[in-house]
């Protein structure tokens, strides 16, 4: 202990005092705090007693003037002043001021938090004394090579305390901290930085008697002092949002370091002289402004990624290690967990097909990451899906900008699209909206379930193909903002569209439709009706005369077994007459050469014996050709039936495609179009149907009505005339699906 450790006491108290360290170490993140202040009192044998003043806790300073000691200077305004700090060093050996202002400060900045240490007040006050020390004397020494010190970095400390720096100027030490954890596993990090600020002479211009060039430097300095303050000042006010950092190198060389995420404090240096006294006041009132900034200090961590990779590495060994140690207690086969290489990838690309194909059931799961690759390639396969359909659409068609103006209004006037973007013949705008409507959405059978994609797909571009071309509202591939018309390779329009519609199943319009050229116009006057008769039973009415010829063709084929089973009847009765009368000879023959009897016994020869037998087996055969005949006539009736139906119907149907074609007006016949209420020509299925029920119906009545003498051949009947119902039936439907089709 030197003379300066051991403080001199006089009547006030304490010469100095330590800040608590609960007070001053808890900075904490996210609490604010504010800036410490201290006042260093340079040691004089001159102290003004009775001027300055220390409180009990050494934590204030009184100052009073007296009126008459400082005449002319300081008016009678006031005489008394109140300072509230964080302690006053009176006599304070270098070491006490390290302990109470800086020790914590750098404590905290090797943990983190940045730290700035101000020394202020007026030439020769002690700034540099406290900052630096001085180099002579290792108890001298000040702040800055004590924090070296404390950093456990000496070996820089000689060079800076060597460095003399002007009274006149400003000088920043910046001490910066990068710790990192002696735990190599630990990759967190702190950064940190310590400013140590010995500050330019805070005295007023004019009593330091500066001349000159000295004069000019002073007025600089005095304006980054005063810039200094005016930042203070506006750090201190809460409601400020701006703070005036770059009016001077000054503050904006201490932008982050002053305020904001920093433990804070300034140390005021002052004399203890009452010569001193006025640049003393001014330097407190710093102080006290100091004393309202508040900071919020918080820890600047970082992440070395260099330790974190090799950690994460470390662990993911591990948790493989682990994995294999699960899967051989589960019993599973060696899977590998490691990324899919492109053989595994393609593996998984042609399983994802199969499985869309309809060809592999399940795709059986084996780890997370195969998972993962099976949703990719789920994707990939859905996009190449994409661009095969848009691709066989743009084969198909040409695709026109809906923004493109020029373009539609040039394909409106070649007549392929209306006004609103349909096409022409487009059944009320009702276009194929490939991937808007999901496929078992579509009319008609709802999908089954098997049918696979593929299938589904095509089936889809089948429709799309009968129908219209796709309507530029609904189509919605990945060209959302396309429309589809016809391509025309040969740019003839009219060629093209033909193709179109060869290959449509709509009804053709009756204006100026294309179609109309494939058939005849529209007579003036209505063709005779055998005529037109004669085009109905080749187009329209082909299904319904088909149908009506093939009954009538059946009904002949019974008529002509009727009139040959007849024939063979009659050929029989004849026999049997001949027979007869044979017998009928015989008899009275034997009748004549008289009677052998024999105990009662008639006694016959061999020859009329054979004539009984012979007519005996006529009669068997009249009788079965008689029933045939009889069956025979049961079915005439019945096809006849049929073919008087289908003949009227044929005759129907004939009528309203007559006047639908000669006399119906065009805009009625709208309600005919395919989609409309009414659908002329075709024989709707459903009628068709109904044709074998009505059949079915009368064939009972038949049975009821015209066999009840024979009912042993209901039976043969029922399976012949279902089976032959059958027949037809199927025929029929398969002719009209052909029809469909084409
Ligand atoms: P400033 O930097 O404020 O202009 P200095 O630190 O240069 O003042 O101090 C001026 C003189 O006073 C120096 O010779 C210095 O050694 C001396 N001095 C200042 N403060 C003390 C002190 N607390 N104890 C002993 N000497 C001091
Ligand atoms: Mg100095």
């Amino acid at each position: 202990m030197d003379e300066e450790a051991a403080p001199k006491r006089d009547k006030n108290g304490p010469k100095f005092h330590c800040l608590p360290h609960s007070t001053q170490g808890s900075a904490r993140m996210g609490t604010r705090k504010k800036v410490h202040t201290f006042v260093r009192v340079k040691p004089t044998d001159d102290f003004a007693h009775e001027m300055i003043k220390y409180g009990h806790d050494n934590k204030s300073i009184d100052i009073h003037l007296k009126k008459d000691t400082r005449r002319g200077v300081v008016n009678n305004q006031q005489t008394d002043w109140s300072f509230k700090l964080d302690g006053v060093l009176h006599n304070a050996s270098q070491d006490l001021v390290y302990e109470t202002v800086a020790k914590d400060v750098v404590a905290q900045a090797l943990d983190g938090y940045n730290g700035t240490i101000m020394c202020y007040g007026q030439t020769g006050a002690g700034k540099t004394y406290t900052m630096t020390g001085t180099t002579e004397n290792y108890k001298h020494r000040g702040i800055l090579p004590r924090a070296l010190q404390q950093g456990e970095t000496n070996r820089i400390i000689a060079s800076h305390t060597m460095n003399k720096n002007s009274s006149r100027s400003h000088c920043i030490f910046t001490i910066y901290v990068e710790a990192h954890s002696r735990t190599l596993s630990d990759e967190k990090y702190i950064t940190s930085k310590i400013n140590l600020v010995d500050l330019a002479g805070s005295e007023r211009l004019g009593k330091s008697g500066s001349e000159g060039r000295v004069l000019k430097e002073a007025t600089y300095i005095n304006k980054s002092l005063s810039f200094l303050e005016q930042a203070i000042i506006a750090l201190g006010d809460q409601k400020r949002e701006h703070i005036p950092f770059r009016q001077c190198k000054l503050t904006h060389a201490l932008k982050d370091s002053l305020g904001g995420n920093c433990n804070m404090v300034l140390l005021t240096n002052i004399y203890g002289e009452a010569a001193q006294l006025e640049e003393t006041l001014s330097s407190l009132r710093f102080a006290s402004r100091m004393k309202l900034v508040t900071t919020e200090p918080a820890i600047n961590e970082k992440y070395d990624a260099e330790r974190m990779v090799k950690n994460l590495e470390k662990e993911l060994a591990l948790l493989k290690q682990e994995l294999a140690i699960h899967d051989s207690l589960a019993n599973r086969t060696l899977v590998n967990y490691d990324p899919m290489d492109e053989i595994q990838i393609a593996e998984i690309n042609s399983q994802v097909r199969r499985y869309l194909e309809g060809t592999l059931d399940e795709i059986d799961i084996i780890n997370l990451r195969q998972i993962q690759e099976v949703f990719n390639q789920f994707r990939v396969v859905l996009s190449q899906q994409e661009q095969e359909v848009e691709s066989a659409l743009r084969r198909k068609y040409t695709l026109i900008d809906k923004n493109d103006f020029a373009a539609i209004s040039a394909v409106q006037k070649a007549g392929l699209v209306d006004v609103d973007g349909h096409l022409v013949g487009e059944p009320d705008g009702q276009g194929f909206g490939l991937g808007v409507t999901p496929f078992s959405a579509k009319p008609g059978k709802k999908s089954k379930s098997k049918k696979t994609f593929k299938e589904q797909l095509s089936s889809s571009a089948r429709k799309e193909g009968a129908s219209s071309p796709v309507s530029g509202k609904e189509l919605d591939v990945s060209t959302s903002k396309t429309q589809l018309t016809p391509s025309s390779k040969e740019g003839d329009v009219k060629d093209m569209t033909i193709r179109e519609r060869e290959t449509s199943s709509i009804e053709p319009l009756p204006s100026d439709s294309p179609k109309e050229e494939l058939r005849p116009p529209r007579p003036s006057t209505p063709p005779p009706k055998p005529v037109a008769f004669e085009d109905f039973k080749n187009e329209r009415g082909s299904e319904i005369n088909r149908i009506f010829k093939e009954n009538k063709s059946i009904l002949n084929e019974r008529r002509k077994r009727a009139s040959e089973t007849t024939q063979r009847i009659n050929a029989i009765k004849r026999e049997m007459d001949v027979t007869k009368e044979a017998l009928n000879f015989q008899k009275s023959l034997r009748e004549k050469q008289g009677e052998y009897e024999n105990k009662g016994l008639m006694i016959i020869d061999e020859e009329e014996f054979l004539l009984i037998l012979k007519l005996k087996d006529l009669k068997k055969q009249y009788r079965t050709e008689y029933q045939d005949l009889r069956d025979l006539r049961a079915e005439i009736q019945y096809c006849q039936h049929l073919v008087d139906q289908c003949r009227h119907r044929l005759l129907t149907e004939f009528d309203i495609w007559y006047n639908e074609s000669f006399f119906i007006p065009e805009d009625l016949q709208v309600a005919l179009k395919p989609g409309g209420s009414i659908r002329p020509g075709m024989v709707p299925v459903s009628r068709i149907m109904s044709l074998g029920e009505d059949a079915e119906d009368k064939f009972s009545q038949l049975q009821q009505v015209l066999l009840p003498e024979g009912p042993d051949s209901v039976a043969f009947y029922n399976a012949k005339v279902k089976t032959e119902q059958k027949h037809n039936y199927l025929k029929t439907m398969m002719g009209l699906q052909q029809a469909h089709r084409k």
